[in-house]
């Protein structure tokens, strides 16, 4: 364990490295996504606690002496000192890594957290802070990182993500007829917004649904999230939930996620 007094100074010694005349602030982040900005810079895009998703100047990182790269690796979970840029973006002169997450020496779970920081890159919109949603994945990539199943995290990420944003699935009746759902297997589709009965599935050019992948489905979009860590959710409910939640959310965003079938072809 480390002690609080050495983190202090240490956060104080990356301060002082900053430009000293410019007024200073610190923010709680989560690394998403990493640049390369001219010879020795990075431009990092972090999802913060205080003011949203941002995108910030990260000087001379990409010297091999440089203090702060090893804090602002990927999916990392760092306290920043920020000085306000003179241009549009605002300049990381501070940076102490919270927790890194190992992922990054295993595939499984770095692509897990990988879809995770894509759909906040796509679909969050710049600037406005929601505590809340920062809490959301920051659990998730905890979960990408050291729970027993990544997946299953990432699952519980998607869909409470989508609930958040307003675009929670319908899971009680047919999103193509209205019927009520019986218990049965199903599909889904992202275009209508939720889960589709066995009648319309057949007719139509729809993602598979179990049934079992249904209750789990309500399981998360009701927030029952200890008995969603009970659940044994094999590989084939994993793939068809992670088809559904990125299918309604590409849909409702407008947006194609690159690292989904990479994670697609690694469970498989
Ligand atoms: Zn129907």
């Amino acid at each position: 364990m480390r002690e609080p007094q050495k983190r202090r100074a240490s956060l104080h010694q990356c301060r002082r490295t900053g430009p000293s005349r410019v007024p200073t602030y610190t923010e709680e982040g989560i690394v998403l996504r990493r640049a390369d900005w001219s010879e020795y810079d990075r431009i990092i895009t972090v999802l913060t606690r205080g003011r949203g998703k941002v995108a910030l100047v990260a000087r001379g990182v990409r010297r091999p002496q440089s203090r702060l790269a090893s804090h602002l690796d990927l999916f990392t979970h760092v306290d920043l000192v920020l000085a306000s840029g003179r241009g549009t973006m605002d300049v990381i002169t501070g940076a102490r890594a919270r927790s890194r997450l190992e992922a990054n020496f295993e595939l499984e779970r770095a692509t897990t957290a990988a879809v995770c920081a894509e759909v906040l890159d796509a679909l969050v919109d710049p600037g406005v802070a929601d505590p809340g949603l920062f809490d959301l994945a920051l659990l998730a990539f905890t979960d990408c990182g050291a729970a027993p199943d990544p997946v299953k995290g990432l699952l519980w990420f998607l869909i409470r993500f989508a609930v958040r944003s307003g675009y929670a699935p319908l899971v009680h009746e047919c999103a193509a007829c209205g019927v009520l759902l019986e218990a049965d297997d199903g599909g889904f589709s992202g275009r209508l917004g939720g889960v589709v009965c066995p009648s319309c599935a057949s007719s139509g050019h729809f993602l598979s649904l179990s049934l079992r992948s249904l209750k789990v489905l309500r399981v998360i979009c009701r927030d029952e999230r200890e008995v969603f860590g009970r659940v044994a959710l094999p590989r084939q409910e994993q793939l068809q939930l992670l088809a559904a939640a990125t299918d309604l959310l590409g849909y409702q965003g407008e947006h194609h996620f690159r690292s989904v079938p990479v994670l697609e072809g690694l469970l498989q």
